[in-house]
């Protein structure tokens, strides 16, 4: 049996995982994946092979509140039945926020978890979950290495006035800054974009992770320069129950005119607001799309125009640009949502494909446009594979040069 890496991707009410033979990282091919969904209410446990064939699947009964590690063990159960453990190298794992500390992939030990748990209040949506997942995998297979792998770490490249807050100074000694967050996933949609058009690669692109979570990444020659999310992944887009870039003002007055809490505020900002917020319908693009209420129509308009906004100032972070990228569930999969951003983006030079668009062809301007837009399937778990192997198992050191 070869060696492999099992990547894990855990967060509030899923645990994505995925299986990846260590000598076949270049392709991205996966041995399994799939993810158990549902935590909190009916866990339910899918296994897919490369292929997408179901392997196996397990669905707890209704109201079944177990948590993490309560559900981890039946999932390595059948990852060693499947594997034998002794092939597996590393274990990676997505962590959102690393600060400013964590600018690399790490094995982690009991004090870098502890450690982590400091951002655990600027990541309250994913940091808990993903630690969760480390100490339950530290107890269950102590002998395997636990490798962190940072969403905020791409985003390192970040020149520092950018990451800049216009608050008072002693705070940004204090670490409240603009982090940037889909690190992951920048990372493999810049890596992939090297090897569909090297050239393109190498120019101004701006990439767009819509899923649940949504943001836009300035990158030049595949390094981030700029992003949307901030000191926190509710800043930038709004996104499926968040609200994105808000005024401070209107949380001011919220607070005060309200008299909500801390706490309450929260649960609006990550929860309440967004595309579910606006329709008053659901978190769901797939569903926003389906209806024909006008309050579902104003959520997706307003879905767009924000993108379109946010890409504009992204425009001039890069001082132009050559490629737009769209990835992530609504990304891929939403034609609606990408020809109506490139309709407010046509400034830029772009010249749409509609046929290809609605096609789903990968490459969805004309051959003349000024600005070449694409979808690339995102892969954020074969990241964390090469980024765990590359901590475990660290290339020779070069020869120095003579
Ligand atoms: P997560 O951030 O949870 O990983 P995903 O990347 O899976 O999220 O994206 C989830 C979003 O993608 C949801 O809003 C979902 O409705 C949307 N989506 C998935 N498939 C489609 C589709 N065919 N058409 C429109 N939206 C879609």
């Amino acid at each position: 049996m070869s060696q492999a890496i099992l990547s894990l991707n855990a967060g509030s009410s899923s645990i994505k995982f995925a299986i990846h033979d260590v000598a076949d990282l270049g392709s991205g091919r996966r041995l399994a994946h799939g993810q158990i969904e549902g935590i909190g209410s009916t866990p339910h446990f899918v296994a897919r092979d490369a292929d997408g064939a179901l392997l196996t699947e397990h669905r707890w009964p209704a109201g079944s509140r177990l948590a993490h590690e309560a559900l981890l063990t039946p999932l390595l159960g059948w990852i060693s039945s499947r594997l034998g453990t002794e092939s597996l190298v590393a274990v990676g794992h997505r962590i959102v926020h690393g600060g400013a500390t964590y600018a690399q992939p790490l094995l982690l030990t009991d004090a870098i978890v502890t450690d982590l748990a400091r951002f655990i209040p600027l990541a309250p949506l994913h940091q808990p979950h993903n630690l969760a997942a480390v100490r339950a995998m530290r107890k269950l297979w102590p002998g395997v290495p636990q490798v962190g792998c940072f969403d905020t770490a791409f985003h390192h490249s970040i020149e520092r006035t950018v990451t800049r807050l216009a608050l008072p100074r002693r705070y940004a000694a204090e670490g409240i800054r603009r982090y940037g967050f889909h690190g992951l996933s920048y990372a493999y949609l810049a890596g992939r974009l090297r090897e569909l058009e090297p050239a393109l690669a190498s120019g101004r692109v701006i990439a767009a992770h819509l899923g649940n979570g949504a943001s836009l990444c300035a990158m030049h020659d595949g390094h981030s320069v700029d992003t949307t999310m901030g000191f926190t992944a509710l800043d930038g887009l709004m996104m499926g129950t968040r609200c994105g870039s808000i005024d401070p003002g209107a949380l001011l007055y919220l607070q005060q005119q309200y008299a909500m809490s801390a706490p309450e505020l929260e649960h609006m900002l990550y929860h309440d607001s967004g595309l579910l917020g606006v329709s008053g319908i659901s978190n769901d693009m797939r569903t926003l799309l389906a209806s024909d209420d006008p309050h579902a129509r104003e959520a997706v308009d307003l879905f767009v125009f924000r993108i379109a906004r946010e890409a504009g100032a992204l425009a001039s972070s890069l001082g132009g640009v050559d490629g737009l990228v769209f990835s992530a569930g609504i990304g891929e999969h939403a034609p609606a949502i990408r020809a109506a951003v490139c309709a407010r983006l046509a400034w830029l030079g772009i010249r749409f494909d509609a046929a290809a668009n609605a096609a789903d062809a990968r490459v969805i301007s004309t051959p003349d446009s000024r600005v070449q837009v694409r979808v690339i399937g995102t892969d954020e778990e074969v990241i964390i594979a090469r980024q765990a192997r590359a901590v475990v198992s660290p290339a020779p050191p070069r020869e120095p040069l003579s």
